[in-house]
């Protein structure tokens, strides 16, 4: 298109290309030693049990804060730290550090379970190999027990590739870690991953969640997938709840698990370990937390 527009106009796109282009490499040359330089690091979102209103889990979210660039949200740094493979070293200081500071989180019950902490898994750290490996020498450094560790997948990371995902996730969950399916419902063929690739748990997708009060094809989804989901003796996290209203609803459609902005905002691991001292009690009993600086 740009072609047809001109010789001139031909220019301009392909001068903006060489900076798209740019950008992306001065982008992966910041990130190379940014975990390093103590640029990177974890934020804990709590996860609530719905039944109950108590916090049972949280995931970790990788946060950059770039020297001259300020916040650069995971949606752009991730995708540039996958395709340079930076993501192979930052993925393993990830499920190191997450599993490090969730050892330290204990509830003021001793009858409570302590929470566990979900980390975010990319394609190419499953395709690398060696993730059991990897995710053993972080339990067994921090002494994490393995099933306080959640690992979470998306449908587009083992498509095409889900023999051999499957029997890395069955190896996976041979040790006790647990597997999650993230974002789900946004693939096309989310129902048939279930039969071939075993997992613990799906996450309903942020945009079925958005729209369930107003839309009835979002609420018969999201019901429909709690229902399918139960069928297969697998739990279900809703995330992105924003308003009570979501919340509820989704209690009362039997979602077990949730978490979102109106629960709670990620935040830093020493915040996540007091709420946790604090009794492990959720949104029922006290009020809205916003320790968040987004
Ligand atoms: P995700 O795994 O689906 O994580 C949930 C995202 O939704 C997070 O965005 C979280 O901050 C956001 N969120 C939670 N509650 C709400 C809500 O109520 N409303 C809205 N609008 N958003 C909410 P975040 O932290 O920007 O992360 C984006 C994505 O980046 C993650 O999506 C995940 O795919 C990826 N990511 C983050 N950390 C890591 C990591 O350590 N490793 C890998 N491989 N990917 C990561
Ligand atoms: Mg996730
Ligand atoms: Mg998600
Ligand atoms: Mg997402």
């Amino acid at each position: 298109q740009a072609k047809l527009a001109g010789k001139h106009c031909y220019r301009f796109y392909s001068r903006a290309m060489d900076q798209a282009v740019g950008r992306r490499m001065q982008m992966e040359s910041d990130l190379r030693g940014a975990w390093e330089r103590g640029e990177l690091s974890l934020d804990y979102q709590p996860i609530y049990q719905l039944a109950d209103g108590h916090i049972v889990g949280a995931e970790a979210l990788l946060r950059w804060k770039h020297p001259e660039h300020g916040m650069i949200p995971p949606s752009v740094f991730i995708d540039v730290a996958e395709q340079s493979g930076l993501i192979d070293l930052l993925g393993r200081a990830v499920i190191a550090r997450a599993c490090e500071d969730a050892a330290r989180w204990v509830g003021a019950d001793d009858d409570e379970e302590a929470p566990f902490i979900a980390v975010n898994v990319s394609a190419r750290q499953l395709r690398s190999g060696d993730l059991p490996e990897v995710v053993a020498a972080a339990l067994a450094d921090s002494g994490l027990p393995p099933g306080r560790l959640h690992v979470e997948l998306t449908e587009t990371t083992i498509l095409g590739d889900e023999i051999q995902a499957g029997a890395l996730l069955a190896r996976l969950r041979g040790t006790g870690v647990r597997v999650w399916l993230d974002d789900f419902g946004t693939g096309f063929s989310g129902l048939s991953h279930l039969r071939r690739v075993p997992v613990d748990g799906v996450k309903i997708d942020r945009s079925f969640v958005t729209d369930v009060l107003r839309d009835p094809d979002d609420l018969a989804l999201t019901s429909a997938i709690i229902a399918m989901a139960h069928s297969l003796g697998i739990t279900v996290v809703a995330e992105g709840v924003e308003s009570e209203g979501q919340h509820d609803i989704l209690r009362e459609r039997g979602c077990d698990l949730a978490q979102g902005f109106w629960l709670a905002r990620p935040m830093s691991a020493e915040a996540m370990r007091q709420l946790c001292r604090a009794g492990l009690r959720g949104y029922d009993a006290e009020p809205r937390l916003d320790t968040g600086s987004y």
